[in-house]
């Protein structure tokens, strides 16, 4: 099963990949993790690409389309897999989409999970962090005990610079604007299929699953 899973910062994405790669046993694939594989194995696209992140400048596609290909070539991704933050535009897609085609493979699901960005808003604003271990909480959603304070050690809790609301909706309207051209990518293709983020969490994976399964969609 070949997923590419889609979302904003704050539609819980993080929290679906782990359930998704928990029940279907397939490796969970982020750019991050993929970059840092690399770099510690000392393959040559990863100490190419650390050439192009210790200067502070973007790895090029190239780049990234060797470690993408690598990555997705390795015995663990036999049965299949689930790209999280890749691709990120469409020439990206158009480069997996051939490279798993070398492979004999293609991607069968791309999962966008979708949540109103009023709702993003608030998700994303919410969170307080505690100054002393770092704890997060959310005032919606994980509230602390007592106002302010960190459960554990009584720590002030602070809003990140970059969770403030004018941040977040920039933010956010950046990534939009980057990813619509994607979705319609995938649209297009036939394989993006659209889950409702703005549900319990228990009910945004039963939906997951249920189109993994073949039920719908
Ligand atoms: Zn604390």
């Amino acid at each position: 099963m070949n997923i590419v899973l889609m979302g904003l910062p704050g539609a819980g994405k993080g929290t679906q990949a782990d359930r998704i790669v928990e029940k279907y046993d397939i490796p969970h694939i982020s750019t991050g993790d993929m970059f840092r594989a690399a770099i510690k194995g000392g393959t040559k696209l990863g100490l190419e690409a650390k050439s192009f992140m210790d200067k502070g400048a973007l790895v090029p596609d190239e780049v990234t389309i060797g470690i993408v290909r690598e990555r997705l070539s390795a015995a663990d991704c036999e049965e299949g897999f689930l790209l999280d933050g890749f691709p990120r535009t469409v020439p990206q897609a158009e480069a997996l989409e051939s490279l798993l085609a070398d492979l004999g493979k293609r991607i069968e699901h791309v999962v966008n999970i979708q949540v109103e960005q009023d709702e993003l808003v608030k998700r994303l604003t919410g969170r307080r962090i505690c100054k002393v271990c770092g704890t997060a909480y959310h005032l919606v959603f994980n509230p602390p005990q007592k106002d302010g304070v960190c459960d554990k050690d009584g720590g002030e809790l602070y809003q990140r610079e970059d969770d403030n609301p004018e941040t977040v909706t920039n933010r956010l309207e950046v990534n939009i604007k980057q990813t619509q051209p994607l979705l319609d990518f995938y649209e297009n293709k036939g394989v993006l299929k659209n889950i409702n983020g703005q549900q319990d969490i228990q009910k945004v994976f039963a939906d997951i699953d249920a189109l993994l399964k073949g039920d719908r969609g």
